[in-house]
């Protein structure tokens, strides 16, 4: 293989000086084009970060792209019945080498030029694997609001309609990209919120013609000066519902085309195509929480997110024809059309051509394609090209110019902006809407409070002045009642008295008259019944005082009573006040929070919007910077978490992240409801993944069981893509292994190998088992849970590097079966050969792809090892491999471990002889 630096010549020649990595002819596992992007990882460089299918041209996209260089692919059409006439006697003037993605041009019989490519296309290629790689991660860029370009650049007759424009209809198979495209695009989109159009127009002579309404003949091309937009305000517009409106659509193009060019006496050949689809998606923000009114959420903030329109657009240009027109033998009107052709095509060329070399002066305006172009070559949009070439020696001049054409676009570099609004206005006014009505909610709160308190300490002060008033004249009357019966008993006492008094000195005069002794007992006797009566009297009246000033008593102390039962009345009364007076303070307190609230509210408002003008900003600038770190944009670093140029900054600003959030916060992120947030987390933990410092951290904090979830859980294939890179990165260390296998993992992965369409994810999950297979420990439960029937069921996929990590596994497997035979702990036939991997190995070994080749080999040898093997491999066909590894094996201990095994088992000597093979 002619590899010198003077044949040997790459497109992909990008800026950077690491790019020279890329240049090396082995480079068994990677195929990201673009090493700034490529993520580092022992087992598997590069672990795939990837939407789209294997090797697509759109890489920059998952790089969060920005800015994303033109992709281009190499398309050869077969050779066609006169080709295979004429050309019977010669070679194809080009020779693919897909799997090293190069095309070696010939110069002659003994001399060649090699180019690289983002893909190389062989005559084989389907139409389905052309749209995956060429058209369907610029598609995925449009539904994620970009502008997508895709154009067919190449000689009449090579394949560019057949490529971009074939409708199918009779062979689904055969559908080229416009119609796979807007599949894709309709699938994806809401029929309620979201809006396909297409426009469908054709360039020819420098005009611009509507196909969609050949009454339209001049449409003119208008620039927005600000945003770089170029639209076409003349031009039909149809809104697409479904995909037979679209088909028809595109026929009913086709046939306005042809009867233009039979108007005008020209070929479709001549004219360039174009259709624009646009597609308007809407994303609903996430306001679910402010209207659910808790009013104190602190994190509520967090939460926001302005509603979201996202508006893409796909161009798919058919170009005309590339040939030049010295050999198109025109002349007349014919000279005059193929100079306007080529004025076109020219001023495309000079403007790849000057984005190639970043000169100054891009001469955008020389034309009306280049001018239609603005955004799609070192505009805002991801772009690929297919250039497409015939085999014929005889157009060598016409195909040299297409590649080098195509090799010139691999340098432009474009800036992509994503077509994005937020609609922060309507935002802002919900926003103010709530604060006003929790502010209206407060004030009304707090004035019930205070009516409240004032109506209960008023009624409690009537209360006390009231009990105090009756209480003092209810005393005043029982003390003056008291008196006035005390004064009344002391005043007829004291006129009793007298009369006593004078009583007992009438007696006395008399006595002395008369018989004094008879008289005086007569009288003794009157006066001492009397004063018995009077005591009596006395007695009783006494009685009756003493009931009285009991009752009185009694009053008192129920007064008294009475009294206390206010004063304690009162007392709770105050306690209330003081309560409700507390309760005010908390109120006032709250207020305070929600006020505080409010104002960081508004403050983050103020830093999306700012943070939104920065980007817009520094995206008009044509440069996009990192967001610093910090907790708080988290969220914005994990979903840019690429940001940087460079892999040594990605892997720094990666570890700043996993240093200043903690891997904890990470990893909680897995579990987010955002689909978009759980995508990026797990992009972060593989890249953690990644290095080997950080794996043991990121199993301790259980990152392995949250990326064995994701695989169980996740229907989204970009997670199981990543999630599974991860777990094979972290697979490396045996621990892992056995930590995987014990929580179920390789029912996991085999699940997740079933379901996977994305080449790019089956080589992730192939990986991972590979690294189990070389466990001793772990064979049998690996086998018994189906690992290897998973393994196997992956080279469906048919994809080199899937079937590269398949045989890896394969080979570890041998490896450790033949060292437990070797000791002695395994009799019995390799648990492979059980599962019946031995067809696929023996089709495979001798694999033009050197990984897969190289890995089978060490296979084979190692099922060799034991011969209760033998006799399977030799009715299976391995030992026709077997003796060709130990002749041809470019290494030689691969060679010289087959020569050994041949020359020393018995059964391989009698299957050789049995078969005639000499050895
Ligand atoms: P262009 O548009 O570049 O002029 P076309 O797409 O019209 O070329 O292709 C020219 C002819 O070659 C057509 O008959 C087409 O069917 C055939 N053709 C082109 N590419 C392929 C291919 N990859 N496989 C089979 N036939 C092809
Ligand atoms: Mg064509």
């Amino acid at each position: 293989m002619a590899t010198t630096a003077g044949v040997y010549r790459n497109g992909n020649h990008s800026r950077n000086s690491q790019s020279t990595n890329n240049n090396k002819v082995e480079k068994p596992l990677s195929f990201n084009p673009n090493p700034k992007n490529s993520l580092k990882s022992k087992s598997l460089p590069g672990s795939g970060l990837r939407r789209s299918a294997p090797s697509s041209l759109g890489t920059a996209k998952d790089d969060t792209g920005v800015p994303g260089r033109v992709r281009v692919a190499v398309r050869l059409r077969p050779r066609n019945e006169e080709e295979m006439v004429a050309d019977a006697d010669f070679a194809d003037c080009v020779e693919l080498l897909p799997e090293v993605k190069r095309l070696k041009l010939r110069k002659n019989n003994w001399d060649s030029d090699t180019y690289e490519f983002d893909e190389v296309l062989t005559e084989f290629a389907s139409q389905k694997r052309v749209y995956e790689v060429v058209a369907k991660p610029v598609v995925e860029s449009v539904m994620d609001g970009y502008n997508g370009t895709v154009m067919a650049y190449g000689q009449t007759g090579t394949g560019k309609t057949y490529t971009l424009g074939r409708l199918g209809e009779e062979d689904t198979s055969a559908r080229g990209i416009m119609v796979r495209a807007m599949e894709d695009i309709l699938a994806d989109v809401s029929q309620e919120t979201d809006s396909v159009s297409v426009s469908y127009l054709q360039l020819y002579m420098e005009t611009i013609q509507d196909l969609l309404d050949p009454t339209n003949g001049n449409i003119s091309i208008v620039e927005d000066p600000k945003s770089g937009d170029v639209s076409l305000p003349g031009a039909s517009v149809v809104e697409i519902r479904n995909q037979k409106s679209f088909v028809e659509l595109l026929r009913l193009g086709e046939a306005h085309r042809f009867a233009a060019n039979t108007k005008l006496n020209t070929e479709s050949s001549r004219s360039h195509a174009i259709l624009m689809v646009h597609v308007k998606r809407s994303f609903k923000g996430r306001d679910s929480i402010l209207s659910s009114e808790t009013g104190n959420n602190p994190h509520m903030a967090k939460s926001l997110k302005p509603p979201i329109i996202r508006k893409g657009k796909l161009v798919v240009v058919d170009l005309a024809g590339s040939e030049r027109i010295d050999k198109s033998g025109s002349g007349g009107h014919a000279l005059e059309e193929a100079k306007s052709i080529n004025l076109s095509l020219s001023a495309l060329g000079k403007c790849i051509n000057a984005l190639a070399e970043n000169s100054s002066h891009v001469p955008i305006r020389d034309s009306k394609l280049t001018r239609l172009l603005r955004d799609s070559f070192g505009g805002s949009a991801r772009t690929s090209l297919v250039i497409t070439i015939g085999p014929s020696p005889r157009h060598r001049g016409e195909t040299a110019s297409t590649i080098m054409f195509g090799q010139r676009a691999m340098k432009v570099e474009n800036m992509l902006k994503l077509k994005e609004e937020f609609d922060y206005k309507s935002l802002s006014r919900r926003l103010d809407i709530q604060l006003e009505k929790l502010i209206a909610e407060h004030e009304k709160q707090q004035k019930a409070f205070e009516n409240e308190i004032e109506r209960v300490t008023t009624e409690a002060k009537l209360q006390i002045s009231e009990s105090e008033r009756t209480y003092a004249v209810e005393l005043e009357k029982e003390r003056l009642n008291n008196q006035k019966e005390y004064m009344e008993s002391i005043k007829k006492l004291e006129e009793k008295w007298m009369m006593n008094q004078q009583k007992h000195a009438g007696g006395e005069n008399i006595a002395g008259l008369k018989d004094e002794s008879s008289n005086w007992i007569s009288n003794g006797e009157d006066s001492r019944v009397a004063n018995m009566e009077e005591l009596s009297e006395m007695k009783t009246k006494l009685q009756k005082e003493t009931l009285l000033r009991k009752a009185a008593e009694e009053e008192v102390n129920k007064l008294k009573s009475q009294l206390a039962e206010l004063k304690k009345s009162e007392a709770s009364a105050k306690s209330d006040i003081s309560k409700l007076q507390k309760k005010l303070e908390d109120e006032a307190c709250q207020k305070e929070k929600l006020e505080g609230e409010i104002a960081t509210l508004q403050s983050q408002l103020l830093q999306i919007s700012f943070e939104a003008d920065e980007t817009a900003r520094r995206i008009d600038k044509g440069w996009y910077e990192k967001v610093p770190g910090s907790l708080d944009s988290l969220m914005l670093q994990v979903r840019q978490p690429q940001n940087n140029d460079s892999g040594n900054g990605e892997k720094a600003s990666i570890a700043k992240l996993f240093e200043q959030v903690g891997l904890q916060r990470i990893l909680s992120l897995l579990e987010a409801e955002d689909v978009d947030v759980r995508i990026h987390a797990v992009k972060v933990v593989a890249n953690l993944a990644a290095e080997e410092t950080n794996q043991e951290k990121i199993v301790e904090a259980g990152g392995l069981k949250s990326l064995l979830m994701l695989l169980r859980s996740s229907k989204d294939e970009t997670i199981h893509r990543v999630a599974a890179g991860a777990i094979a990165n972290l697979a490396m260390s045996e621990t892992n292994q056995e930590l995987i296998m014990a929580q179920g993992g390789i029912r996991l992965l085999s699940m997740t190998a079933g379901s996977a369409k994305d080449p790019q994810t089956l080589r992730m999950v192939a990986g991972a088992i590979a690294n189990l297979c070389g466990n001793d420990k772990l064979q049998m439960k690996l086998r018994g849970e189906g690992g290897i029937k998973a393994l196997l069921g992956m080279v469906r996929c048919g994809h080199p590097d899937v079937l590269a990590q398949v045989a890896r596994g394969i080979a570890n497997f041998a490896k450790c079966e033949s060292r437990a035979s070797t000791q002695g702990t395994k009799n019995e036939r390799s648990l492979l050969i059980e599962d019946g991997v031995l067809p696929w190995i023996v089709q495979n070994a001798n694999n033009e792809a050197s990984p897969i080749r190289r890995h089978i080999e060490l296979a084979l040898c190692h099922l060799a090892q034991h011969e209760v093997n033998a006799k399977d491999m030799i009715s299976g066909g391995a030992l026709w491999e077997l003796v060709r590894i130990s002749r041809d094996c470019s290494r030689e201990d691969i060679r010289t471990l087959a020569h050994r095994t041949l020359t020393c088992s018995p059964t391989f000597q009698a299957g050789m002889s049995r078969l005639g093979i000499d050895y």
